[in-house]
């Protein structure tokens, strides 16, 4: 269990020297309890309290790796139970079925869809992270076939998953460089899994048929020696497994209960596509690290991947667009100018919009700390002053003939102001981006 603020000062120094950057040690003590700060930052601690403190400066939710390279994969860390408290830091994983009982043909062109969910919104990559081999056929070589097959034509990590030791470590044997999560150790095979883990430095599942059994198994696996553990609760309900992701991650991080601090993984399975992608939702908004569905269509994937990127973006840092002015098309002298603010949602949904009128255009984006344009004008971070600003930087006048600039549709309100401050006239857009490629060619020309 987590140590307090006054067990953490019975081991420091006590000199109150103020190096850490808190004004007592007992500052210090109660910030470690709160994981606002890391021991380190006393450079006077000894080894002794080092070690009996190990506990209190431990995250309260171990970060596993899976994989290697580029496509490896960060899960847990995590320090808040909401988003909203600070920020979740490693997006769930997801993770796409593969089975060994599938013909040859078909594991062929399942792992070439499975490489093709990539995406790009807002400007970010996005793609589905892991390939869940099953061996359902409980048949070493047929499972090291799929293996192979996945290792060749796939740079994504793997989970092996059997529950026959003997097929894991021939699947093992041909992919243990690309760490792959091993599924899993369970109450009747944990020594053979735990060894497995060891041997070929793999991170290693946890499965409890419930959270007591799971906490039980934790603690004996870990004692063994691994150190990079995922979680299966083995519930497979929706609300039982929401339940027990709760409860974890409530221990782990209310807490500080280290047995169940690792991440967690889950497994979706319905015959209604919807059902299967709403449940996988859920999941990736509470609380699961890993999520592995059977699902594999662009349009069962994106919304999954959309919901992902909007949890797991920092809500204190916006995603914005470099403030500057865009060239959309071969624009000329003729060309309109419109502006908008820095939001990449923004200028992801008009830079499109534009290139959809075929009407050569600049767009100047304005710095307004990431805000949406109504959001930004309300909070005086888009004001005409600042378009000024911006158009007089970028020299707009030296790019264009005439002298307009489009505003978006929902700041009509600043057109006097932003005409006084730029001596340019101003013409108010549509209010949303789809009116964009209509009013181009019809109102601007
Ligand atoms: Fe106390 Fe260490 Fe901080 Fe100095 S650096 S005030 S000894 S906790």
């Amino acid at each position: 269990m987590a140590l307090t603020g006054l067990e953490i000062y019975k081991h420091l120094p006590k000199t109150n020297c103020k190096k850490c950057g808190f004004p007592t040690c007992l500052a210090f003590a109660m910030a470690l309890a709160g994981k606002k700060t890391s021991l380190d930052k006393c450079p006077d601690i000894t080894e002794e309290a080092k070690i009996a403190l190990e506990s209190a400066s431990a995250p309260p939710m171990a970060t596993v790796t899976l994989g290697i390279g580029e496509n490896r994969v960060e899960i847990g860390g995590e320090t808040v139970l909401f988003r909203h408290e600070k920020t979740f830091y490693h997006p769930s994983a997801i993770g796409i079925t593969l089975s060994d009982l599938l013909e040859k043909e078909k594991i062929i062109q399942r792992i070439e869809k499975i490489n093709k969910l990539k995406f790009e919104r807002v400007g970010i990559p996005l793609q589905v992270n892991l390939v869940a081999i099953s061996n359902e056929s409980n048949d070493p070589d047929k499972f090291c076939d799929v293996v192979r097959e996945v290792m060749e034509k796939s740079n994504l990590p793997l989970i092996l998953v059997s529950n026959n030791p003997q097929a894991l470590e021939a699947g093992l044997k041909i992919s243990a460089e690309r760490k792959p999560l091993i599924y899993a150790a369970k109450d009747d095979n944990r020594e053979a899994m735990v060894g497995l883990a060891k041997k070929y430095s793999c991170p290693l599942v946890i499965y409890g048929k419930n959270l007591e059994e799971l906490d039980s198994l934790s603690q004996k696996v870990v004692a063994s020696g691994v150190k990079d553990a995922v979680l299966d609760p083995g519930t497979r309900s929706l609300a039982g497994s929401l339940q027990d992701f709760t409860q974890l991650r409530r221990l782990a991080l209310k807490r500080g209960y280290r047995p169940v601090g690792y991440p967690v993984i889950a497994f979706v399975k319905d015959s209604d596509p919807y059902q299967e992608v709403s449940m996988a939702a859920t999941y990736v908004a509470k609380y699961a690290n890993i999520v592995v569905l059977d699902r594999i269509e662009p349009e069962e994937i994106l919304p999954l991947i959309t919901l992902r990127q909007n949890i797991y973006t920092d809500p204190q840092k916006p995603i914005m667009v470099e403030p500057k002015i865009y060239e959309i098309g071969t624009p000329n002298e003729n060309s309109p100018l419109l502006v908008t603010t820095n939001f990449s949602l923004t200028f992801f949904t008009v830079q499109p919009e534009i290139e959809a009128s075929k009407v050569p255009s600049y767009l100047l984006i304005v710095e307004a700390e990431g805000l949406s344009v109504l959001t930004a004008w309300a909070a005086e971070k888009f004001t005409p002053e600042g378009i000024a600003e911006a158009m007089k930087k970028e020299e707009v006048e030296k790019k264009l003939s005439h002298r307009k600039v489009i505003i978006p549709g929902y700041v009509a309100v600043m057109k006097a102001k932003l005409e006084e401050e730029s001596g340019w006239e101003v013409l108010v857009g549509p209010k949303e981006g789809s009116g964009i490629p209509r009013y181009l060619k019809e109102t601007w020309q």
